[in-house]
């Protein structure tokens, strides 16, 4: 985009935030008032070239018309800027977010993981991506019905969530699965965040219709190493170390080592 064009469009997003953050009735009674001081300079401007004329009538004429004219033509212009821009983040928000838990979806997960990844790879720097999946999900809606397996996967989200540090990434990657990517992470602290997520999962417990309802997690974790030349590798290598949880009998995590992908997936993956 030419340069001229994206600072047209930063300061046309500016003056939409101000407008957003004053609404469209203060704004209106600010842009009349511009109007009318600019129609004031005009007139004056004009009386002044001409060499004469009723300044106090020309004032008030100036006034009148700014005053008039200006509110039926911006009212309802702002309204509709608001309107688009309430209906602008309505969409992003449903473009990007899971319904259910309010974490990312999938796709935004990986445009932004994609990213994170990205500039570890080019700096070198460590990263970790964990794979969970909650266990036994389906007796969990068989016994207490949909709804209370909904409020689990959004209490596992939440309690995920309060585990991890800011710059981690946690979304929803499918049904009973959620995906983290820990930027920084070694292999002993992607470990160690697996764990704290696991532990925390296994002592929520709600009641529903009497009962009380409880889950586990198992979960997969691949560290970054130079092998991997896409973030779909890594993905791919923490799946293969969620298959290892699930065999070694759920609730519990499992990881890929560095370089462990080289040597085929059959012992490549640890216990922590
Ligand atoms: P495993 O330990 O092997 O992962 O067993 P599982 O029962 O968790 O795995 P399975 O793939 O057989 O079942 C996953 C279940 O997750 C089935 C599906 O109905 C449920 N599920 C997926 N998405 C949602 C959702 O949004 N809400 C609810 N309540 N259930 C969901
Ligand atoms: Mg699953
Ligand atoms: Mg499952």
């Amino acid at each position: 985009m030419p340069a001229h064009l994206f600072r047209a469009a930063r300061w046309s997003r500016r003056a939409q935030h101000v407008v957003m953050a004053l609404g469209p009735p203060v704004a209106t009674i600010l842009i009349t008032g511009i109007v009318s001081l600019l129609a004031l300079a005009v007139t004056h401007a004009a009386l002044t070239l001409a060499g004469g004329g009723d300044r106090w009538l020309a004032t008030a004429a100036a006034l009148l018309c700014a005053a008039l004219i200006t509110p039926p033509m911006a009212w309802p212009l702002l309204h509709l800027l608001c309107a688009l821009e309430a209906a602008r983040a309505q969409l992003d928000v449903l473009a990007t977010r899971d319904e259910l838990t309010g974490l990312y979806n999938r796709r935004q997960f990986l445009v932004l993981a994609d990213r994170e990844w990205s500039r570890c790879r080019r700096y070198d720097m460590a990263a970790a991506l964990l794979m969970i999946d909650v266990d036994l999900f389906k007796r969990v809606n068989d016994e207490h019905g949909h709804l209370a397996g909904d409020l689990m996967l959004r209490e596992i989200a939440r309690a995920a969530g309060d585990t991890l540090r800011q710059p981690d990434l946690l979304g929803r990657f499918g049904g009973e699965e959620f995906v983290v990517f820990l930027p920084h992470a070694d292999p002993l602290g992607a470990i160690d965040a697996a764990e704290r997520i696991r532990e925390r999962v296994a002592r929520l417990c709600f009641e529903w219709k009497g009962q009380a309802v409880r889950a586990t997690v198992s979960i997969g974790v691949a560290t970054f190493d130079l092998t991997h030349d896409s973030l779909a590798a890594l993905i791919q290598d923490a799946d293969m170390a969620l298959y290892a949880a699930k065999d070694a009998g759920r609730n519990c995590v499992r990881a890929v080592p560095p370089q462990a992908r080289e040597h085929g997936a059959s012992d490549a993956v640890v216990s922590p």
